[in-house]
């Protein structure tokens, strides 16, 4: 696949591989064609290069993040452009509340099928209440008697 004539590679930079692309425009496009099916691109343009659920603007394309709805399965319909703070929302949040955008919720939902879905935070919510435990000074009388 060398490009004849051309030193330089399509983004500016003069070192170029054999591949006609520098070293991090080739990794780029190997790890889109690995991990996105080669449809990197076309998910951002289809996007217009923003987050899809809070519309932040990508700027430099490569701080936008291309979300799989399902793990492995790079197919068009099923990638979303989002940016990085939606995107950890997505993946890190343990428990959602309902005020989220729709789409998020959504989203998240497809990650997390066991999650579960707050109106209010509620940390006790996956655990029954441990068993009271008596007071030490309680325990005390009791041995007593
Ligand atoms: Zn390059
Ligand atoms: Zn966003
Ligand atoms: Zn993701």
């Amino acid at each position: 696949m060398r490009v004849q004539g051309s030193m330089h590679c399509p983004c500016g930079r003069e070192k170029i591989l054999a591949t006609g692309l520098c070293a991090s425009c080739y990794t780029l496009k190997r790890q889109d064609a690995e991990y996105f099916g080669g449809l990197r691109e076309m998910v951002l343009e289809r996007d217009g290069y923003r987050c899809r659920v809070c519309d932040a603007p990508g700027g430099r394309k490569r701080e936008m993040i291309v979300h799989h709805r399902v793990p492995g399965k790079s197919v068009l319909a099923l990638m979303i452009a989002l940016c990085p703070g939606c995107h950890a929302k997505v993946h890190r949040t343990k428990a959602v509340l309902t005020a989220w955008p729709r789409l998020l919720l959504e989203l998240w939902r497809e990650q997390h099928p066991t999650g579960h879905e707050q109106t209010t935070l509620d940390f006790n919510l996956k655990k029954a209440p441990a068993k009271p435990v008596p007071l030490f000074v309680e325990e005390r009388e009791q041995v007593r008697k």
